[in-house]
């Protein structure tokens, strides 16, 4: 059965209940300080409108309040964004099971509703059955655009499909990611190079394992790099290492694809975080000194794979990129990216960062908006939210 998009749903005269993903950050005052996740919805949200459907019922959650109601998580902020991007009314619910909500829904004048934080209530997470068929009455037909959360089974993104049997489809934006990161998991163009960097090993051990089956090479950066030097009997001084990582670098060395595995040969280190850049020609690292970047040998050996690979995944900085001393490396590699002529796809939050601030964003084949959704696509080719959108449950 494949999978329906918005386009192919008819939405004329029909409740149109859908889920995006309004996760945005807020500072202090409670300003948006990046609309990305809201910009991104917007394409599905208009298309909806321009098909004549007759109320456009939204659902988000922001933040973790964990079940309880909390005023600092609340989509307010978001519900104003969206008046002024669409210059149509929004009107924000008090709750997402508001009583007054079906007499709202019945009135002429209103055509775009936003429930209130989906995560107020405990059920969402729980996945629960009563609380997504409550939230299903509100639409004739539903919608999921979130594809950040596809990958949780929560009762706005999983159970919900019980309810609408013929009657659901992705947005845009789920359409975007699900075929960029089909060009990464089926038959990838060769060579397939896959890059992985940031702090733990433990968080990333599942996709190193599916990625030595798929890919002709894995280069490991940033901290991650480490606890595989350490493994091999390479000294990392004071660098991010724990016990545990080495020994799960110690297992992921022993699988028979591990000679497609590359690490760092030099290293930009320091005495301190704050301190200041040292290069280090060597793989050792001396004794109280910190890795926080690759060289720029490393850097070299690395493009070299890159300038001729056809197929490119990243996911994690190489260093300590937040701090200009120890970014060289990761700007190196998003630099490369940008340039190469085969299909290049970020996924995973920081390296997601680590692009826009290098400004290259636009010169990547796909940057994807779901770092764990992403990574868990990968992984197992599918997500629970799209399974359940596909064929329904019962
Ligand atoms: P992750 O969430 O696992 O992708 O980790 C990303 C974080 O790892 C970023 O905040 C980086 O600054 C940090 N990081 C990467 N390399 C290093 C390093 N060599 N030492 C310390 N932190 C690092």
């Amino acid at each position: 059965m494949a999978l329906k998009f918005v386009d192919e749903l008819e939405l004329e005269n029909k409740r149109v209940l859908a889920r995006f993903d309004f996760n945005v950050p807020l500072d202090s005052d409670g300003n948006i300080t990046d609309t990305t996740r809201i910009d991104l919805a917007l394409p599905t949200i208009k298309h909806i409108l321009e098909a004549g459907c007759s109320k456009l019922i939204l659902m988000s959650h922001l933040g973790r309040p964990k079940g309880q109601v909390k005023k600092e998580f609340s989509l307010e902020p978001v519900a104003t964004y969206l008046a002024e991007a669409l210059e149509e009314d929004v009107v924000l619910t008090e709750s997402a099971l508001d009583r007054g909500i079906k007499t709202l829904l019945d009135l002429n004048e209103t055509k775009i509703v936003l429930l209130e934080n989906i995560r107020f209530h405990p059920e969402e997470e729980k996945n629960d059955h009563d609380f997504a068929k409550q939230l299903s009455e509100y639409g004739d037909v539903y919608i999921n655009d979130a594809f950040g959360t596809a990958h949780r089974k929560h009762a706005s993104t999983y159970e919900i499909n019980a309810f609408f049997k013929g009657s659901a489809a992705g947005g845009f934006l789920m359409k975007n990611e699900i075929e960029a990161l089909n060009k990464i998991v089926n038959k990838p163009e060769r060579p397939f190079v896959a890059i992985t960097g940031g702090a733990k090993v433990s968080d990333k051990l599942k996709i190193i394992e599916r990625l030595l089956t798929t890919v002709d090479s894995l280069i490991i950066g940033g901290a991650m790099a480490y606890p595989f030097l350490k493994a091999k009997g390479y000294t990392v001084g004071s660098s991010m290492c724990s016990d545990s990582d080495v020994e799960l670098a110690r297992k992921l060395l022993l699988h028979g694809s591990s000679s497609k595995i590359m690490l760092p040969v030099d290293h930009i280190v320091s005495d301190d975080i704050e301190g200041n850049p040292e290069t280090i020609k060597d793989v050792n690292i001396p004794d109280g000194m910190i890795g926080l970047d690759i060289g720029p040998e490393s850097l070299a050996v690395f493009n070299s794979k890159l300038d001729r690979a056809k197929t490119i995944l990243w996911n994690g900085p190489m260093g300590l990129f937040e701090n200009a001393h120890f970014a060289k490396g990761t700007t190196g590699i998003a630099q490369s990216l940008s340039m190469n002529t085969g299909y290049t796809l970020v996924g995973g939050g920081d390296s997601v960062a680590a692009v826009k601030k290098s400004g290259l964003s636009a010169k990547m084949g796909h940057v994807s908006t779901g770092g764990g959704a992403s990574l868990e696509y990968i992984e197992q080719g599918s997500l629970p939210g799209i399974q359940a959108l596909k064929f329904g449950i019962s």
